[in-house]
């Protein structure tokens, strides 16, 4: 199955892609991870992503794209995917249709997980992410177990720099004038489904897993 996460930053995307992918056996594909990933081993790649990613900016186009197709032309994406944060824009929507096409694809399904812009201030200003495996926690609303430490891995639990306020925002600017209109097109193309994301995780996945139902093969 090939499945996209769609919503604005903070909507849950990464802590949903963690159980939906498991759900699904397929691998989760986050370009925010693959990005950070390069930001912390100084890759020229992370040199170049890390000038946007700080202000809040979407990182090029051809860059993310080249990235993306290579990725998802790797062994394990062959019989499905789940995206969190791609595609982003138009550009990137019709360069996933185009990969995946290239393989004798189709994407299955878009998930949309609707928040309003207060609650993603109050994730956003809360998360910490853990530099080992990429957990997301959140100070109050799912906090981990000891200060500072990831439960699941043990590893180190840091701030995005990106979540401070004032990024914040100019993310959501980013997420309403390039990445929402997407969602029209995906929904122009009748495979788009979108839920609820407030309240438990848990009952955000339920919703999730139900969502998907009808396009599972
Ligand atoms: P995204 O990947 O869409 O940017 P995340 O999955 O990183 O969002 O979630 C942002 C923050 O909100 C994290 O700190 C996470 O722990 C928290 N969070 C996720 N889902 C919920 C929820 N249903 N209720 C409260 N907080 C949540
Ligand atoms: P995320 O972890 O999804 O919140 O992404 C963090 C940052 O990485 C974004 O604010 C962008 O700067 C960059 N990024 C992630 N995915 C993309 C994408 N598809 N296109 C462009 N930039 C991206």
């Amino acid at each position: 199955m090939r499945v996209v996460l769609v919503g604005p930053p903070g909507a849950g995307k990464g802590t949903q892609a963690q159980f939906v992918a498991q759900h699904l056996s397929v691998p989760k594909i986050s370009t925010g991870d693959i990005f950070r990933a390069n930001v912390s081993s100084g890759t020229p790649l992370g040199i170049e992503a890390r000038r946007y990613m700080d202000a809040g900016d979407l990182v090029p186009d051809e860059v993310t794209s080249d990235m993306v197709r290579q990725r998802l032309l790797e062994e394990d994406c062959a019989k499905g995917f789940l995206l969190d944060g791609f595609p982003r824009n138009l550009t990137q929507a019709h360069v996933l249709e185009d990969i995946v096409l290239g393989i004798g694809q189709r994407l299955d399904v878009v998930l949309e997980l609707v928040v309003d812009d207060d609650e993603v201030v109050r994730r956003l200003s809360g998360r910490r992410t853990c530099r080992q495996c990429n957990h997301v926690w959140h100070l109050d609303f799912d906090p981990p177990s000891r200060e500072g430490i990831c439960d699941a891995c043990g590893g180190e639990l840091f701030q995005r720099d990106d979540d401070k306020a004032d990024t914040v925002l100019h993310r959501l600017e980013v997420y309403y004038t390039d990445t929402s209109p997407i969602v029209g097109h995906y929904a122009n193309l009748g495979i788009l489904v979108g839920i609820d994301a407030t309240g438990p995780v848990d009952d955000v996945t339920d919703r999730a897993l139900a969502a998907l139902r009808p396009f599972e093969r």
